[in-house]
């Protein structure tokens, strides 16, 4: 088994790298990854213009929609996006879970519709799934979706919706079917985000500015054109998505960089001999790769259209526990100075307790490994 990536793929990592590196640190201080700004939002719609423009934004989608059916450009643009604090902002959600599943289920009508409006870079999607009542048991959502002759009447709440605020639409789940149906009479609905009976409130974090909102439906109406996929039917479409949403940002590569970071700092301060601090970030470096490895695992299966499966169950609670090990060997390596603001722990830890909920729990990932990977039974 070889390891290696091939010198095409090596001179496109340093041919991306260079790019965001001559472009980037000058827009740095926008922090793009909040988007609380309409300077953040231009700034990553004109970053992601840029990509596309060189044809880098969308390597894994189909040659005929102006990709190049290649996954593995695909991992490396993520990698190198990540490390650089992942400057698209929401529009890495767009490229790489939602157009995916609009390829995957949509008409063609839709697949014209949204897909030029991505590759593109103009256009802001956000994820309309937890509900207060709905977060880790996302199947018992009530929001709900009647059909009204060309129409769906749209009814319900969504919660820690990011980026809210500024998306032009959203991916939303909606129950069409009886509410006992569980999986079944799930729906999805690309819904245009100006539609009358869209309200959205800010929730205030400690995460951050506009990281989180509620998303209130009453009464919203839209065409029944913006179904996605079988009246119904959304549950296995949930499913893919998440598969591609858990290994689709890959964090690894951003704690390995904090990793890197913090080896300089122990060094320059003369705890390196410490043998806790050495423990600590070797346990943070193994992390780091395990996490990297499982990820091409994961790629791997989808690189070979593969269905969704365990390895992105494992990629992702790997992922998490990188992140976990790399804010403690912060700790360990920081001391005292661990505690000032924008410490590389606080930035860490903070990274590290998002990583563990969004995209559901770690503990709900070790179950599912628990139940589909190891056959363990259900408690
Ligand atoms: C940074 C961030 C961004 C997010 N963005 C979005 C977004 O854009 N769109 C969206 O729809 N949602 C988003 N979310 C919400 C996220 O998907 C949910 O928070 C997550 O699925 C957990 O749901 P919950 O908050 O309702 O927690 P709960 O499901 O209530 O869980 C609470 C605790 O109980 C534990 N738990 C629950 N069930 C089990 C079980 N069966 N076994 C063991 N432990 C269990 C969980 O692990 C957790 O620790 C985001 C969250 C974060 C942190």
């Amino acid at each position: 088994m070889n390891f290696d990536w091939s010198p095409e793929q090596v001179a496109f990592r340093a041919e991306l790298g260079a790019f965001a590196d001559s472009v980037l640190p000058e827009h740095r201080a926008a922090d793009p990854r909040h988007i609380s700004s309409a300077e953040g939002v231009e700034l990553s719609k004109w970053f992601v213009r840029e990509l596309s423009d060189r044809g880098w934004l969308a390597p894994h989608w189909p040659q005929e929609f102006g990709g190049l059916d290649d996954t593995w450009r695909h991992i490396i643009l993520g990698e190198e996006m990540w490390s650089r604090g992942e400057p698209r902002g929401p529009q890495y959600m767009n490229v790489n879970w939602i157009a995916p599943l609009i390829l995957l289920a949509g008409t063609d009508e839709q697949k014209a519709q949204h897909l030029p409006r991505i590759r593109a870079g103009d256009v802001f999607w956000c994820q309309g799934f937890s509900e207060p009542e709905a977060g880790s048991d996302l199947a018992s959502l009530r929001t709900r979706a009647v059909r009204d002759g060309d129409e769906y009447v749209i009814d319900g709440q969504k919660i820690w919706t990011s980026y809210a605020h500024v998306a032009d639409f959203c991916f939303l789940l909606a129950r069409t079917g009886p509410a006992g149906g569980r999986h079944d009479g799930i729906s999805v609905f690309l819904l245009p985000m100006d539609r009358p009976g869209i309200e959205v409130r800010e929730i205030p974090a400690l995460a951050g500015e506009h990281q989180f909102h509620e998303v209130f439906l009453t009464d919203v109406r839209v065409p029944a054109s913006c179904l996605l996929g079988e009246e119904g039917k959304g549950w296995r479409l949930v499913r893919q998505l998440l598969t591609y949403e858990r290994v689709g940002s890959p964090r690894y590569a951003a704690a390995a960089l904090a990793l890197d970071e913090l080896a300089v700092w122990a060094r320059v301060n003369g705890v390196l001999d410490d043998p806790v601090v050495l423990r600590a970030l070797g346990r943070a470096r193994a992390s780091c790769e395990v996490a990297r490895l499982l990820t091409y695992r994961a790629m791997d299966d989808r690189a070979k259209r593969l269905p969704p499966g365990g390895p992105a169950y494992t990629a992702r609670a790997a992922m998490v526990r990188a992140e976990r090990d790399v804010a403690t060997a912060a700790a360990a390596t920081l001391g005292q100075s661990a505690l000032e603001e924008d410490s590389i722990y606080e930035r860490q830890l903070n990274s590290s307790m998002t990583a563990g909920v969004a995209t559901g729990t770690y503990e709900v990932q070790l179950n599912l490994i628990a139940r589909l990977c190891l056959g363990l039974p259900r408690r």
